[in-house]
């Protein structure tokens, strides 16, 4: 099974996958951080499909194009605020990672990347998401035969290097 888990360093934007996940705000209507690199790639449709959306709420997920990015879809789910660990925080994130893995099914997705959900501008503590995020994928993936790749792009060395140990890569 995690043969099927990659990691890889670098801009989400640019991944040649069916899907690329998107940590989005509750509005859908774009904001910083990895939101804003995806909408600025995508291109401005990608907001007006978005605008019809009517939102998402936390620790759920929705579809939309890719537009120009590489990706066919954007998943854009909406991770919790991090405010300390005892607001429900932990399952509102594996349920980031469930959603979205539901959606990619549905949809016919083979080939999807993940951001590290949260983990910015939300401040959930890095090694602890990463954490949820593999026990999450990995546990769906069992029952999921059609998914072939899950990637977890990290956009910095050291967000890189903690996935490589989590997955015991190294
Ligand atoms: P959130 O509001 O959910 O915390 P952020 O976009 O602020 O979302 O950060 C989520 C994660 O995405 C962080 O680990 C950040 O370093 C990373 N990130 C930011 N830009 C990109 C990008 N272009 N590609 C991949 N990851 C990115």
């Amino acid at each position: 099974m995690t043969e099927k888990i990659t990691v890889e360093e670098g801009d989400i934007t640019r991944q040649n996958v069916d899907a690329i996940v998107n940590a989005a705000n509750t509005t859908l209507l774009g904001g910083g951080g990895v939101d804003g690199a995806i909408h600025r790639a995508a291109g401005p449709m990608l907001k007006e499909e978005c605008r019809k959306l009517g939102g998402c709420i936390t620790g759920d997920a929705k579809i939309t194009k890719g537009y120009k990015l590489p990706a066919k879809y954007v998943i854009h789910t909406v991770g919790p605020v991090w405010r300390g660990g005892d607001f429900n925080e932990d399952n509102l994130l594996a349920s980031c990672y469930f959603k979205s893995l539901k959606l990619a099914v549905e949809n016919g997705i083979k080939t999807i990347a993940f951001p590290s959900i949260s983990t910015g501008i939300y401040g959930f503590p890095f090694e602890r998401a990463a954490k949820i995020a593999i026990k999450t994928v990995r546990e769906f993936l069992k029952s999921a035969p059609l998914i072939e790749k899950v990637i977890f792009v990290c956009f910095s060395n050291g967000d890189y290097t903690t996935y490589r140990k989590l997955l015991d890569m190294e």
